[in-house]
């Protein structure tokens, strides 16, 4: 059994934009589509997402803050790089990843046949079994910027616990 102050949760959200002229990579998986996720970046959202989750279960400076996208060093950086990192601090700090879970919303493409392979792609950088990796997709049913398919938005959450408690 956890004792619960060795347990920290973490929430994480971010949006981009859909233009034309980017690739759509997800999880740091490439997706076939016409439109790719705007940004400094190469735009990885649930990338992202997560490590806002991560940042915040122990109250590290948030992906703003370690990432600023006024340092050309992250200018087209591969965000699932930047999670490995994220996720090497956490252990650093002297915890352990119990769990993640997400939820992508998008109107198009339809993204549930690339869950497998972004849970792969996470599960390797974030040094945790695939099952331990909740992916959830869904549309926004057409309403707003993200129903008109001018933008993909995500919301992740991290469980942590503290090692060898
Ligand atoms: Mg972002």
């Amino acid at each position: 059994m956890y004792n619960k102050s060795m347990i920290r949760v973490g929430i994480g959200y971010d949006i981009h934009r859909l233009v034309e002229g980017r690739k759509l990579i997800i999880g740091g998986v490439l997706i076939p589509y016409s439109f790719g996720l705007e940004g400094h970046s190469d735009g990885d959202l649930l990338s992202h997402a997560i490590i806002d989750a991560l940042c915040g279960a122990l109250s590290f400076p948030d992906i703003g803050e370690l990432f600023p996208d006024t340092d050309p060093a992250y200018k087209d950086a591969r965000s699932i790089e930047l999670l490995e990192k994220v996720a090497l601090m956490v252990g650093e700090k002297g915890y352990e990843i119990v769990g993640i879970d997400t939820v992508i919303i998008a109107e198009a493409p339809k993204l549930s046949p690339y869950k497998e392979e972004i849970r792969k792609s996470l599960s390797q950088v974030l040094r945790i079994e695939p099952d331990r990796i909740g992916i959830k997709s869904k549309t926004n049913e057409g309403l707003g910027e993200i129903g008109e398919g001018k933008a993909i938005s995500c919301y992740a959450v991290s469980v942590l616990r503290r090692k060898n408690g």
